[in-house]
């Protein structure tokens, strides 16, 4: 989990928790007010738990029949609570989660993040790398029926009988990560043919899978890599480091002689040697990519091994 969004969550939770005591305090508050004879109930089973302490402390006095006495008291106080028109629980600890309490964690000895502290990580990654809020672009809701059904030029399949093809190879790319074949995917083709679809529901499959994954587009990213690289102070690790990168629309950066191609280079080259998963969408065929950014990063992405190239073609589904 990304150290900084985790801290964003568990001010989150601190504020969650708060709220929850205000809210105790008022709901008793409000009984203390409205319902004295509750309310002395109340503070009678307060007594009877200081006492009970202080019995242990000095190890002389009468603690027996505690619990019983406290289930008595509870009892009664549930009861009345629901004849004067409130909930039983009305003075129970108040909290979102049950399995957490509203602390993240759960576990005895070995604390774990609680499902609802992973539902709302998600949530917040899934913000930060710019998802659609309503999960929309998921291979579930990949529409086939949007591409023309006819023949490409010269092919024996359709656009669609492609497009369905390429959806199930990124969706397996996603189900076997990080066991995939290839480490990593390269998606071209023209403008409007879904690329950055599949690349948001190959990002969402994975992070339902708890993977941390960034989405970046090109232009951004070789941005804040030539800032790092040109001072002492910033650094480019949540790019290099993040477990799948994805780079979206390789070709629509500026491109500055030199700089682009080293930094690119370097970039790739420090993943694949960490054993990071990179994903690239780009408009550019391999030819082009070569005379953009040298044969070097071209031999690259060439090599088979270790990038899978998933080719879309056909008609911009936009217009
Ligand atoms: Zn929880």
């Amino acid at each position: 989990m990304r150290e900084d969004l985790l801290t964003e969550i568990e001010t989150e939770y601190e504020q969650i928790r708060a709220e929850n005591e205000r809210t105790e305090d008022a709901r008793k508050e409000r009984i203390r007010a409205e319902q004295p004879e509750i309310y002395d109930l109340i503070r009678e089973r307060q007594e009877l738990i200081y006492n009970a302490l202080r019995a242990i402390v000095s190890k002389g006095g009468d603690s027996d029949h505690l619990a019983e006495k406290m289930m008595r008291l509870t009892a009664e106080i549930r009861e009345k609570l629901t004849a004067a028109g409130f909930p039983a629980d009305y003075l129970a600890p108040v909290y979102r989660c049950p399995l957490c309490k509203d602390t993240g964690k759960v576990g005895e000895l070995i604390k774990e993040p609680c499902e609802c502290l992973k539902k709302a990580y998600q949530k917040k990654l899934r913000e930060e790398i710019g998802l659609k809020s309503d999960r929309q672009e998921t291979f579930e809701n990949f529409n086939l029926y949007i591409f023309p059904d006819e023949a490409l030029p010269g092919k024996k399949y359709s656009q669609r009988k492609l497009m369905e093809m390429r959806r199930k190879e990124c969706e397996e790319w996603s189900d076997s990560y990080p066991k995939a074949e290839h480490q990593n995917l390269l998606l071209t083709g023209k403008s409007g043919l879904g690329k950055t679809f599949l690349l948001h529901a190959i990002a969402e499959r994975l992070i339902e899978r708890d993977v941390n994954v960034l989405i970046i587009s090109a232009y951004k990213m070789l941005e804040i890599v030539r800032r790092a690289y040109f001072s002492n102070e910033e650094t480019a690790d949540e790019i290099t480091d993040a477990e799948v990168l994805m780079i979206d629309d390789l070709g629509s950066e500026p491109l500055m002689q030199n700089v682009t191609v080293e930094q690119l280079f370097n970039l790739l080259n420090e993943r694949q040697n960490k054993g990071l998963s990179t994903i690239i969408t780009t408009n550019l065929t391999m030819d082009e990519i070569k005379s953009r950014y040298t044969e070097r990063i071209a031999s690259r992405l060439r090599a088979r091994d270790k990038w899978k190239v998933i080719t879309l073609e056909g008609k911009d589904i936009r217009s």
